[in-house]
């Protein structure tokens, strides 16, 4: 019976993910059939908050409730630090998505896949939520994103990691070894207190970059990383590694997009160090800062990695993954000259 459905679920990835890019719709190199399904409008590509808690209430209402809205906790401001949850499965997964206020993509992308997980009740639809329980925190940095910065909004803010007058840097201040109390970033210390009541075995925390060229002198549209702290121990920086390879796999060969390893630091407060401390399968994923023509790509790209994430979790496949391949995704090449920014093709 597993291998049945593990089948039927191999056979419906491919009929959620894969649009070949003949059949590629008008709004980009190709829609998700998944993500075509959902309504056109759910969310803008730069939403406000307001706008986020409007399209998760009607992603809950529109699932008849299999797509459940909670809060992780409140902002500086007070804002409600959303988080969306579809599935009731053993297998426990987050994602987080900009908690860099300006760098948006991954929030249009998450409720994307909300609705697309959640919606439609397919037996395909109903074995994956039956294999994982995924958590989304969706505009981690509401403060942030509506100030279209950075960091969160904190006028007191001090230290390492902080601007003085504007606010700290969220994804600095996941540190584990600090103690939650003593944590000063109310953004952090929710995400923190969310990981330890429900211990994820995936958190995969989105981003956005700047503009890269690859060697062979296309544009790179997203670059990836697992831990790289020496605190995280070796099985769970390997299962980052496997998760990395599934999402290069799917991000490259679905979604089109040319990825590459991001050259991120090893300091235990950015959340995919400290979550693979603390022993999930920790990702990065930062999708590069497109022209405007190019922002349904990566919203997609994005779309794609979360239902690949999300379909390795319940069949498991991730986890049969050679780590090793991880090795093999290229480096990421130079950064992009400001003049050529206008006319280079991203793909
Ligand atoms: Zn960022």
């Amino acid at each position: 019976m597993r291998s049945r459905l593990a089948a039927v679920g191999a056979a419906a990835l491919a009929a959620v993910l894969l649009a070949p890019p003949a059949v590629a719709s008008a709004a980009g190199p190709g829609a998700a059939p998944g993500a075509d399904a959902a309504p056109a409008r759910l969310i803008s590509a730069h939403p406000s908050p307001e706008e986020v808690g409007r399209a998760l209430a009607r992603i809950a209402r529109e699932s008849d409730g299999r797509v459940r809205l909670g809060v992780a906790g409140r902002s500086n401001e007070g804002r409600p630090l959303r988080v969306a949850t579809v599935g009731h499965g053993p297998t426990r997964l987050l994602f987080v998505t900009q908690q860099h206020g300006d760098e948006p993509l991954g929030t249009p992308a998450a409720v994307r896949a909300l609705w697309a997980l959640g919606v439609p009740n397919t037996a395909w639809h109903r074995w994956v939520r039956s294999r994982v329980t995924l958590d989304i925190v969706v505009q981690a940095n509401p403060d942030g994103a509506v100030r279209d910065q950075r960091y969160n909004h904190d006028p007191s803010a001090s230290g390492d990691y902080a601007e003085p007058g504007v606010g700290y840097d969220i994804n600095r201040f996941h540190n584990p070894l600090t103690p939650i109390a003593d944590n000063p970033v109310p953004e952090s210390r929710a995400i923190l207190r969310w990981w330890h009541a429900h211990e994820p075995r995936i958190v995969v925390d989105y981003h956005m970059q700047g503009r890269y060229l690859q060697p062979d002198g296309r544009e790179t549209t997203a670059s990836m990383l697992w831990p790289t702290t020496t605190l995280a121990d070796a099985a769970a920086v390997d299962a980052g590694r496997q998760l990395a390879v599934r999402n290069y796999d799917a991000m490259t060969h679905i979604a089109r997009a040319n990825v590459t390893r991001y050259p991120g630091g090893d300091y235990e407060g950015i959340a995919r160090n400290a979550y693979g401390i603390l022993g999930s399968a920790s990702l990065l994923v930062e999708l590069s800062n497109l022209p405007p023509d190019q922002v349904e790509f990566q919203i997609r790209s994005a779309f794609v990695s979360m239902i690949a994430t999300v379909q390795g979790a319940a069949d498991r496949t991730i986890w049969r993954i050679d780590p090793a391949r991880a090795d093999t995704i290229p480096a990421r090449g130079p950064s992009l000259p400001d003049d050529a920014t206008a006319a280079a093709p991203a793909a």
